[in-house]
């Protein structure tokens, strides 16, 4: 039974924005037999049913975008602008997982081949039924609604528990899909933390997990899963490499770079941190960077830093930057509680933890490289595979570098925007984890393939 509240906290108020409840492991036992209770009926609604119900949802959403980037604004402290595009982007994959989810997972016709000729073969992928998604804070509406929205889609019922720093907004998103489909608890939320998430990773009628933050949780998370052999998606954190050729548009590509590297105060999992230019450019690249760097103050820019204990890690990380590299832009002075000015240090020893852990702040480290090969072998030197950054003037070598980068996804002359495409697949490697959320891949990661053969 829930017992207890805790509160969550705006970042740069430090005041009250609400108090929830501590679902404790009973409480999300039973939301997990709502849950199950619902599937069956969410899973008999049949494609076209869903659509129109997830379109209603993204109608609801849509009416609601300016209190949710509210709502995100008081739990995170990001500006409301950037809460809004999150949001907007949110909505972009309820739509687009509504609209393809026939296509993509329906039943269809498979050539028998030659040995088989006497057969009819038949592919379709079918729902799980209860899918438990573990929300992060940084992108309260964006990250979980990637895996929520295809979950659905596919047919499942979908508890969800937000991180304890953005209960709110994950309280409201489930609020919203009642709305639109009233009949059954299809999409819930419970709130809590430690015990909450972990008794949904443990419950064996949960059958799929779709987990999002750290590596050191996901590691925990599949030790619970492991139990039940509840198969998990793991999108966890990076150590985002920039490289920049020798033939790189300097000033476009120092725009991207601080972008990259400073929205959301770089607390982005797919963030830029590490930045890698080619000799030939390095010097003009640097000024237009460093003064780009001048203008940008946090407060005004981006907001606070979410999570009090961040800014420990992040501290560590720029006075051991600035320790052994050279300081282009801020310092050790840069950290104003809840606030982090941006930090440029170069040449920052390659095994110096600024450079091998996530800082996930708004700082950045630059080397410079003899070549493009020299700045590809270094981004890959990483235990994450998340995604990176190829700025070029030669198209076809900045696709060759795009493709050699060891990761799950990469931007050419652009930062991040594969993230803005809700067809392309979104998920790591390595240490950044496995599995993808979004498109095709992402309906597919919420269904089981179901192979029928029959005999002509
Ligand atoms: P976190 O501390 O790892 O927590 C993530 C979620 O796991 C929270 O909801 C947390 O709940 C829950 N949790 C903690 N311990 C658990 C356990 N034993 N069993 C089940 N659930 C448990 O991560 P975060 O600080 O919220 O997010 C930041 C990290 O997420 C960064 O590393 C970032 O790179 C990564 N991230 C990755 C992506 C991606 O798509 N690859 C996107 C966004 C963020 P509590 O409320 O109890 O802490």
């Amino acid at each position: 039974m829930t017992t207890l509240t805790f509160d969550s906290l705006n970042p740069a108020t430090g005041t009250v924005v609400a108090s929830h409840p501590k679902h404790d492991a009973e409480a999300v036992r039973e939301a997990v037999a709502r849950a199950q209770e619902a599937a069956e009926w969410w899973e008999g609604l049949g494609h076209a049913g869903r659509r129109r119900r997830l379109l209603d949802y993204k109608a609801v959403v849509t009416r609601e975008l300016r209190q949710l980037a509210a709502l995100v604004h008081e739990e995170t402290g990001k500006p409301v602008a950037d809460a809004t595009l999150e949001i907007v982007l949110a909505i972009t994959h309820i739509d687009w997982a509504a609209r393809n989810a026939r296509k993509v997972l329906g039943p269809r016709r498979v050539s028998p081949g030659m040995v088989g000729a006497n057969l009819s073969a038949t592919l379709e992928y079918l729902p799980l039924g209860v899918v438990g998604v573990i929300g992060p804070w940084n992108y309260p509406v964006f990250t979980p609604m990637g895996s929520i929205a295809y979950a659905l889609a596919a047919g499942n019922a979908v508890v969800f528990k937000p991180s304890e720093f953005t209960p709110g907004v994950g309280v409201r998103l489930a609020e919203l899909f009642a709305e639109a489909v009233p009949e059954r608890p299809v999409f819930q939320t419970v709130t809590g933390l430690g015990e909450t998430g972990a008794a949904l990773a443990r419950d064996p009628r949960v059958k799929k997990i779709a987990f999002t933050g750290s590596t050191a949780t996901a590691k925990r998370v599949m030790a619970a899963c492991a139990e039940n052999l509840t198969p998990m998606v793991a999108e966890c954190g990076g150590k985002d490499a920039f490289i920049v050729d020798a033939d790189a548009d300097v000033e476009a590509a120092a725009d991207a770079c601080l972008w990259g590297a400073l929205s959301n105060a770089g607390q982005t999992c797919v963030g830029v941190e590490r930045v890698y230019v080619v000799d030939a450019v390095y010097e003009p690249f640097m000024r237009a960077l460093s003064e780009r760097a001048a203008t940008v103050k946090a407060g005004e820019h981006y907001g606070p830093i979410t999570m009090p204990g961040q800014l420990d890690i992040i501290k560590r990380h720029i006075d051991d930057a600035t320790k052994s590299g050279r300081t282009v832009a801020g310092g050790p002075d840069s950290v104003r509680p809840p606030y982090v000015d941006p930090v440029i240090v170069e040449d920052v020893p390659e095994d110096s933890p600024a450079v091998r852990e996530e800082t996930f702040g708004p700082t950045i480290t630059v080397r410079r490289t003899k070549d493009a090969q020299e700045a590809l072998e270094l981004a890959n030197d990483t235990a994450y595979g998340l995604a990176g950054t190829v700025f070029s003037g030669n198209r076809r070598r900045a696709m060759a570098l795009a493709r050699a980068m060891r990761t799950g996804m990469a931007s050419v002359n652009s930062v991040i925007s594969f993230a803005s495409v809700a067809s392309l697949p979104f998920g790591g490697t390595g240490d950044s984890g496995f599995g993808r959320i979004h498109g095709a891949d992402g309906l597919r990661e919420f269904a089981r393939a179901k192979a029928i053969a029959r005999q002509r």
